[in-house]
């Protein structure tokens, strides 16, 4: 089996090479292990995140292009939104774009004096003028414009910036085949500083086999699995957005700015009633027999054509709706669908975007800022409102929104409202207010994201149940996030997590020549958690400096009030874990 290779690309020189990996990517498995690895080789952690220092690291899995579900490709750099380490995953075509193209992994150097795009194939990376692009507000035409004139066989994938990496918005994204993304952390800034508009890449190639019948077994075991459970049914049928209602009735979605829990009109930005009204099409990302994302169809009539509207398919999950739906009170399902559409167009993370906005609404009406500021109103709901302050984001006419492009942490600083800026170690908060494994989660996990170590899934599954103490919380919520080290390093899509247990995944990959134990995958999780944690520390995340938004202890959520004391008591000993963690 070939393997191993890692394609280098230095935007300064406009040079590429290659260098056999082979040994990293065996002991590493891919993905997040590798990316990790590549990433301190190559970067100077005092670099500035928007500086020519910041490098870009893509990693898939040894498992991409062999097994369903391996599908997300790990972008690892340094998050201009926190200032440490950020590790962003999406799924679309890229994994597999990648590995056909002959690589496991892209390292992507220095910044280029004028835009540019590239194109990866085989046969090497060309550097394409991009200065034609520079400027497109909009990510859907981009991909258009590139697909057109780049044309190419095999299994394609185009990563691209929007307006919103141009004009360096912390939290932008890149967007890859139109409804995926590099949502969380800014990896579309760190894009945007190297003036790199977009990246496709296609390939052919065949991939080897090395125990046919092993690989069928496995192959088929997983794959029937992957379509007869009820949760992915449940994925297939309505999508994410399945746990509007589901997080609703528990008391677990955080409405405007998680002032509260109950919605009237929650049913309009429900999963089950946009599947029902608006519904288009489903996709799913390469080698995924699930097909999660969802596409509604917004009509928009035209202004002077009474009869004709324009159709426009929007893709839409639960954290999109709870962003930009529930977090900013949004009534109306088009509404909610204009809103998700401009986020797409422009290419901002729509996490961060409806946190950012739902902090600004409620300094607006505690009247901490005006509409001096805010240059429109805001106010929950007001959607009109909300379409210009997105866009002022982008464009930042004011210092305001300047500021509010650093994301709700900087700007709550300056203008006040730090108590309701729902941001955490700089990173806006994930829609789940389902009790303390959450907020756990989002404190200490590696990437401050609800996918670190899960504490909502577990949250969910103690209702009802006395709470573990605060460190025995602790000890189930690291050990989670250690065992995601390997599914993340074999780049499987989390909603496969019940599926690749620790036994199958050994079995697939023994099918493929790589042996590994249970016990040596566990420790390999542990290792790579404190390897990147290290490296989180290194680029300079702080954990004594974690800041807890007082909001969340004024909110019920379905274990009733969060204690301080509680929380307090689980970081003191996580602190003393990760030392000695890191120190072992
Ligand atoms: S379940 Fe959804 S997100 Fe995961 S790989 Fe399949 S289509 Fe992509």
């Amino acid at each position: 089996m070939s393997y191993g290779k890692v394609l280098y690309i230095d935007l300064t020189k406009r040079d590429f090479w290659t260098e056999d990996r082979s040994e990293l990517l065996r002991n590493r498995i891919g993905g997040t292990g590798v990316a990790l690895e590549l990433l301190k080789e190559n970067i100077d952690p005092k670099c500035d995140p928007l500086g020519p220092g910041n490098i870009i690291v893509f990693a898939v899995g040894l498992l991409t292009g062999y097994y369903p579900l391996a599908s997300k490709t790990v972008a690892m750099f340094k998050s201009p939104l926190t200032g440490n380490l950020g590790e962003s995953h999406a799924g679309g075509r890229s994994a597999i774009a990648i590995r056909m193209a002959g690589y496991e992994a892209i390292v992507i150097k220095g910044v280029s004096d004028t835009p540019v795009y590239l194109v990866i194939t085989n046969d090497g990376v060309r550097f394409r003028d991009a200065s034609t692009l520079w400027g497109i507000r909009s990510t859907i035409t981009v991909g258009r414009i590139i697909r057109e004139v780049e044309g190419g066989t095999g299994i394609r994938s185009i990563i691209r910036i929007g307006r919103a990496g141009e004009r360096l918005v912390r939290y932008a994204c890149a967007v890859t085949e139109t409804y995926r993304h590099f949502g969380r952390l800014g990896l579309g800034a760190v894009l945007g500083s190297k003036k790199l508009k977009a990246i496709v890449v296609y390939g052919k190639r065949n991939l080897p086999v090395n125990d046919v019948k092993l690989y069928r077994d496995v192959y088929d075991e997983i794959f029937k699995l992957a379509v007869e459970t009820e949760l992915m049914k449940k994925y297939h049928d309505i999508g994410t957005a399945i746990n509007v209602k589901v997080l609703y009735k528990i008391g677990a979605l955080p409405i405007m700015n998680l002032t509260r829990t109950s919605f009237k009109e929650i049913d309009k930005i429900s999963g089950e009633y946009i599947a029902e009204s608006r519904l288009g099409r489903r996709v799913a990302c390469s080698h995924c027999p699930v097909a999660c994302i969802h596409l509604a169809i917004l009509r928009e009539p035209y202004v002077d054509e009474p009869y004709f509207y324009k159709t426009t398919y929007v893709s839409y999950d639960y954290e999109p709706i709870y962003s930009i739906g529930a977090m900013l009170g949004v009534k109306d399902t088009d509404g909610l669908l204009r809103l998700l559409d401009l986020v797409e167009t422009l290419g901002l993370d729509v996490i961060s975007t409806g946190v950012a906005l739902s902090w600004a609404t409620e300094a607006y009406k505690r009247g901490v800022i005006t509409e001096r500021e805010t240059v429109t109103k805001l106010d929950w709901g007001y959607v009109e409102g909300y379409m210009k302050a997105i866009n002022f984001i982008v464009e930042q006419p004011n210092q305001f929104y300047r500021d509010l492009s650093m994301g709700v942490e900087y700007a709550a600083r300056k203008y006040g409202g730090l108590d309701y800026a729902l941001a955490f170690g700089g990173n806006e908060m994930p829609g789940y207010n389902t009790g303390p494994g959450t907020y756990l989660t989002y404190l200490t996990g590696a990437r401050h994201s609800h996918l670190d170590s899960a504490g909502y899934s577990l949250d969910q599954k103690l209702v009802g149940k006395t709470l573990p103490s605060p460190e025995e919380l602790i000890d189930m919520l690291m050990k989670e996030e250690a065992w995601r080290q390997v599914l993340s390093s074999l780049v499987i899509c989390f909603f496969a997590r019940g599926i690749y247990s620790v036994e199958r995944v050994s079995s697939a990959l023994k099918a493929l020549g790589f042996n590994f134990t249970e016990k040596d995958l566990r420790n390999l999780g542990w290792e790579i958690y404190r390897e990147k944690y290290k490296l989180k520390i290194e680029l300079g995340f702080n954990i004594n400096e974690l800041r807890i938004p007082r909001r969340i202890f004024e909110i019920e959520n379905p274990h009733g009030r969060i204690s301080k004391e509680y929380l307090d008591r689980a970081l003191k000993y996580f602190k003393k874990k990760v030392k000695s963690m890191i120190s072992y």
